[in-house]
């Protein structure tokens, strides 16, 4: 099988212990700081010529992110893989429990395209902080950015630590033959079950980072400027290529008409010619994505934007209204820069239509009051969102992130993304003096008594 030295290189290296010493991983996680500082620009090269994306956006999206999570892992790995001591119950006195935080071997962690550096770099540091020898598959659909990893990881790094295997889909499969202790995945639904079924096979843990129809809600007294302010740059960045993005726009309909009024503003500052002057006009991935992207754009609801130029892959950011929840738009996640907006008139319709639709990734709401905020946060099932804001929730790595439902399962992000790559072992000590005997036979009602007492 084509990587079994590869694996079982990385089985040589686990079992030698070096990757679980704190001191070890640290200077590790050092080590991809200094690199990616040291060659940021060469990947900023890389996924401008995958997708046009300005150094600013990757700056802004990618590795801020990365810097931010790194430099906690260095901070704190030492602190986090020590045991931890709890409470011990009293029929288990005289002892005392620890929880021995232990990485859990080998992981493998497959990105997606849209974000190239983030979704494999981002899960990959956390594996590592938490003592795992790890593989990253990147997306073979932005080859610059994949390839630009790979030389950085592969030239810098044993292979039997830490590697970079790069493929389509041909290559993830033969990964998955093999056995791995932790299987993290970014992507589609339908390849997150394939997925899933292929760690079935050995038994192995698994985070699915999938994506979904985020809503976002406007209520009617939220502050339209603002809200179309982050709507607007939320939907749009990255070319509307985000899974957390606003997907589409559900507003109480005597806010309609100003929110559309705002958001038109919003979007003077996404003229092309700005765009083009400050090299950050994204692209549509490929000429698939452009094609079904093209194809959703229904010239009778356009209310702004609408215009695409295929030799360059590029749609302009759209807005289309009077939308209804049977429309194409609404069938499946839009994935690009195309926000459909859908006026109510009745919260409790639109809470019992969103129940119906799978569980997504997001959502957002703005408005002021807060029994109908709480209401819409509480009726409804997301991975994570934000009141009043949009994305940003993904910033704060104080907050785990991950989907729920069919958008997906597992979190990651600061602390999060340590637990998922590590198992914590629960031991219980005991000394050998003073042991009660009523745990042993022979059993009898007065003893059931005292360990009632003692167990409940
Ligand atoms: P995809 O699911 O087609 O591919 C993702 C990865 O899986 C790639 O590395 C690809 O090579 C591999 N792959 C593809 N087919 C495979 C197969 N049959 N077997 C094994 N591996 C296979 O990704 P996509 O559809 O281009 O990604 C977009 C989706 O990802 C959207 O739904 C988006 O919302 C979601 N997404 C989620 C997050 C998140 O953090 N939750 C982030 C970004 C994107």
């Amino acid at each position: 099988m084509e990587y079994e030295k590869l694996i079982e290189s990385q089985r040589t290296f686990f079992d030698s212990g070096q990757s679980k010493d704190p001191g070890y991983r640290v200077e590790q996680l050092k080590k991809v700081l200094r690199l990616l500082r040291e060659n940021e620009d060469t990947l900023y090269r890389a996924i401008y010529k995958d997708f046009g994306k300005s150094a600013y956006e990757t700056y802004l999206t990618e590795f801020a992110l990365i810097y931010h999570d790194l430099k906690l892992y260095i901070r704190q790995t030492k602190r986090w893989s020590r045991r931890k001591r709890v409470r011990t119950n009293l029929a288990n006195l005289p002892g005392s429990s620890y929880i021995y935080p232990e990485p859990l071997g080998l992981a493998l962690i497959i990105g997606t395209w849209n974000y190239p550096y983030q979704l494999t770099l981002l899960p990959a540091v956390a594996a590592l902080a938490a003592g795992n020898c790890v593989i990253v598959k990147p997306s073979e659909i932005a080859p610059e950015s994949s390839a630009a990893i790979a030389r950085l990881i592969n030239s810098n790094f044993d292979p039997g630590y830490f590697h970079v295997a790069e493929g389509g889909r041909e290559t993830s499969i033969a990964l998955l033959e093999h056995r791995f202790d932790k299987i993290f995945f970014t992507g589609s639904s339908a390849v997150g079950r394939i997925i899933y079924e292929a760690a079935a096979r050995h038994l192995t843990p698994v985070t699915l980072e999938l994506g979904g129809k985020s809503p976002t809600i406007v209520l009617a007294d939220a502050d339209l400027k603002v809200a179309a302010r982050r709507i607007v740059w939320a939907k749009f960045l990255n070319a509307g290529q985000t899974c957390v993005a606003p997907d589409f726009l559900l507003v109480e309909r005597p806010a309609e008409q100003a929110l559309l009024e705002a958001i038109g503003k919003e979007m003077e500052r996404y003229k092309a010619e700005v765009d083009k002057e400050w090299g950050n006009y994204l692209r549509i991935v490929n000429t698939r994505h452009f094609e079904r992207l093209r194809a959703l754009i229904d010239r009778d609801k356009v209310c702004f934007g609408g215009q695409t130029d295929a030799a360059e892959r590029i749609i302009r950011p759209t807005v289309l209204k009077n939308i209804g929840f049977d429309h194409p738009l609404m069938q499946e996640e839009i994935f690009g820069p195309l926000l459909p907006v859908l006026a109510f008139d009745d919260l409790d319709t639109v809470l019992d239509q969103l129940k119906k639709m799978p569980k997504p990734l997001s959502c957002y709401v703005y408005g002021r009051n807060h029994q109908r905020i709480e209401k819409i946060l509480r009726s409804i099932s997301f991975g994570s969102g934000a009141v009043n804001d949009s994305v940003m929730q993904f910033a704060n790595s104080h907050l785990p992130f991950g989907g729920v439902g069919s958008s997906g399962m597992g979190k990651y992000h600061g602390y999060a993304g340590f637990a998922t790559f590590s198992h914590f072992k629960s031991i219980l000590r005991k000394p050998f003096r003073l042991e009660p005997l009523i745990k042993y036979p022979p059993y009898r009602k007065w003893k059931m008594k005292i360990m009632r007492l003692l167990l409940e």
